[in-house]
């Protein structure tokens, strides 16, 4: 059985991550989606909330699922049984970070191989920050992320959108 994996923050999930998802979800038996705490970036979502809905974005991925991990992504890799590690690509500025972090990979587990897929043009100009950036403004975030994250974000920030 082939076991992929899709890190990420997902802070939150956007339509760009899901349809990396639904791709992905061809080229292997079991996707793992799997988010975790990266010690460089400050949450707007706990890990619970990203879990929580990230499970909702991808309901409708029969082979999907969504969890959670704290520490090294080569050691759950290793503890789950994964050979596929795939990364969403949108534009030569994510490029050199995930080439690093391939390469580091490659290092770490010979046997783990990192797999990218190119971004939907329509999302090229999607990113969790840029969301988080236009919900704390009150902008509209319909079509840009699944329902329940929308919703989510509305709660969130209820004073801006209540105008
Ligand atoms: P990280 O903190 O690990 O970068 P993110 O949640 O920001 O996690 O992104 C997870 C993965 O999804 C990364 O590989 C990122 O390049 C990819 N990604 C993010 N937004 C998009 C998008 N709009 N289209 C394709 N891939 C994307």
């Amino acid at each position: 059985m082939r076991i992929g994996i899709c890190p990420g923050s997902f802070d939150p999930v956007t339509n760009g991550h899901v349809d990396i998802f639904e791709r992905s979800s061809c080229l292997v038996d079991k996707l793992i989606i799997a988010t975790f705490e990266n010690p460089v970036k400050k949450p707007l979502f706990t890990m619970a909330e990203r879990e929580d809905l990230l499970q909702q974005a991808v309901q409708h991925i029969p082979n999907a699922e969504v969890t959670s991990f704290q520490g090294l992504l080569n050691e759950y890799a290793v503890e789950r049984g994964v050979t596929v590690i795939i990364r969403g690509l949108r534009a030569v500025t994510d490029f050199e970070y995930e080439f690093q972090r391939a390469l580091l990979m490659k290092h770490l587990e010979p046997d783990i191989e990192t797999v990218f897929i190119m971004t939907k043009t329509d999302y090229s100009y999607l990113s969790s920050s840029g969301i988080r950036e236009l919900a704390c403004f009150g902008g509209e975030v319909d079509g840009l992320v699944p329902d329940a994250v929308a919703r989510r974000l509305k709660e969130k920030f209820k004073d801006k959108y209540q105008v």
